[in-house]
């Protein structure tokens, strides 16, 4: 790393912390060693922003949009060298990490443009008053280690709140240098924080603390449900953006080579790491050979990043070594090179009572089941405690919006895979979440809607 990134990264903990490794995936190699926040720490680094949102809170919209926006300028001026920092503590491409900047600038932008709408309204009974909730703390995973940040950040920010924020301990440097940055562009102590380290001590800290008012968590579901456990005492307000099991659907009368470039775009984004991967590849009886055929043929070509570790490459494996066992049809791949390297895998043949079907996979593993009808497929689709992202591939736009309705799913995309944006609200049904990100429902989360008759 050079003196641009050294600055980047700049962070200093407190005096004697215990301090933790931050492991390159690809290398195995360490690219620097971080302090750790004690329990204590982190109670003052709530203190400091709780005391700041009063004045932040009566800051003018205008002003925070200002501070907002020049924060996505600055990440934008240090686009490679962010990406460059993501790309050497996820393992994520460098193409996808570029990519990734500019999306969670997308966030900063849009809620610069957000802070300044006038939300409150005057009703026949008197006002109803739009009001940032308080302080509240952000837990945010290491597959999307800058864009997650900022979709919760930049709409607290914009609504008045004031925000401590939990990146994963696999993925700390993109956060640093996306808070020295947040600094420079005047986001001080009192406004904006970060807490690195052991995450069951800074969860259980923020869940229980009468001083953060929400928590907003993404992650997997298992965590998410022990963080509502933890915020039940304090009966926090929570926005909860957990794992998915994504069923990706293809009619007989799909556009086929649409429809398998799409699947391996969606399958295959970081490597199957990411929670709106299609998961499940539900295929019409038709045309199923067909699809197994070309998508295995494009599978065999792609080259793949490794997962974030070990653990993650033994978890693939063991789903697909089941699913083997059974009777799944191993079509390519499927056998663990070599520690946190996964092979492409493309399994044919799977059922609904296959452990694989019910599992978020998280890596590089396509599952491909037949359907005979339609409604079949829905039925199946809908067959999983989550509900995040769901896609549909037809000739007749008509039916794929149809089945839409049937899927319960938050976000479904027909004959699309490009599902997320800072403009459209993202989030999911049942056990993949509470509340929605993004666009004006992504700041709705951080008011207290307030009546007052008068
Ligand atoms: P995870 O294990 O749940 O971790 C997510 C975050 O929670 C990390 O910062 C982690 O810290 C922290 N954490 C872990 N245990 C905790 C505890 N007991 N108390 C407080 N914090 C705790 O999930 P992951 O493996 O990092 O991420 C993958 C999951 O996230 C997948 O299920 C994926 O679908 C989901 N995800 C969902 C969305 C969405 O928008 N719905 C987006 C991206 C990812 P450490 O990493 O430091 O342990």
């Amino acid at each position: 790393m050079d003196k641009n990134h050294k600055k980047l990264l700049e962070f200093s903990g407190a005096k004697g912390a215990k301090k933790f490794d931050i492991i390159n995936p690809t290398s195995g190699a360490v690219i620097q060693s971080l302090p750790s926040d004690s329990a204590a720490i982190v109670q003052a680094k709530i203190a400091k922003i709780s005391a700041g949102f009063p004045k932040w809170a009566a800051t003018k919209p205008k002003s925070r949009a200002k501070i907002l926006q020049k924060w996505c300028d600055l990440i934008l001026q240090n686009k490679l060298q962010i990406a460059e920092i993501m790309h050497q503590e996820s393992a994520k491409l460098m193409t996808e990490c570029l990519v990734e900047v500019d999306y969670a600038a997308s966030f900063v932008a849009e809620y610069a443009k957000q802070a300044t709408v006038e939300r409150d309204e005057k009703i026949k009974q008197g006002k109803i008053f739009y009001q940032p909730i308080g302080a509240v703390a952000a837990i945010t995973p290491w597959n999307f280690p800058a864009a997650m940040i900022t979709r919760k950040v930049s709409p607290a920010l914009a609504a008045g709140c004031t925000v401590i924020c939990k990146p994963s301990d696999s993925t700390p440097l993109t956060a640093i240098a996306l808070l020295n940055l947040a600094r420079e562009a005047g986001l001080d102590e009192s406004v904006l924080q970060i807490a690195i380290g052991d995450a069951k001590t800074i969860g259980k800290e923020f869940c229980e603390s009468k001083d953060i008012k929400k928590l907003s968590f993404t992650g997997s579901t298992a965590v998410g449900k022990i963080l509502l456990e933890q915020c039940a005492g304090t009966v926090k307000k929570t926005t909860m953006e957990l794992g998915g099991n994504a069923p990706f659907i293809v009619l007989a009368d799909a556009d086929l080579d649409a429809a398998v470039d799409a699947a391996v775009k969606s399958r295959f984004r970081f490597s199957g790491q990411t929670c709106i991967c299609a998961n499940r590849f539900l295929v019409a009886e038709k045309i199923y050979d067909k699809f197994v055929e070309k998508i295995a043929a494009k599978v065999a070509a792609l080259q793949i990043a490794p997962l974030i570790d070990l653990g993650a490459a033994q978890k693939v494996e063991k789903l697909v070594q089941g699913a083997v066992k059974q009777g799944a049809r191993l079509v390519e791949g499927g056998k663990k090179a070599k520690e946190n390297f996964f092979p492409a895998t493309v399994l044919a043949d799977v059922t609904q009572k296959m452990d694989i079907f019910s599992e978020e996979i998280f890596g590089p593993v396509v599952t491909v089941i037949k359907f005979k009808k339609p409604e079949q497929a829905v039925e199946m689709a809908n067959d999983t405690r989550y509900g995040l992202a769901a896609y549909v591939f037809c000739g007749k736009k008509n039916k794929g919006e149809e089945i839409a309705k049937q899927l319960n799913f938050g976000m479904v995309g027909v004959n699309e895979t490009a599902i997320a944006s800072a403009q459209t609200p993202f989030g999911g049904m049942n056990e993949s979440g509470i509340g929605r990100e993004g666009s004006h429902f992504g700041i709705e989360e951080y008011f207290e809607v307030k009546f007052v008759a008068i």
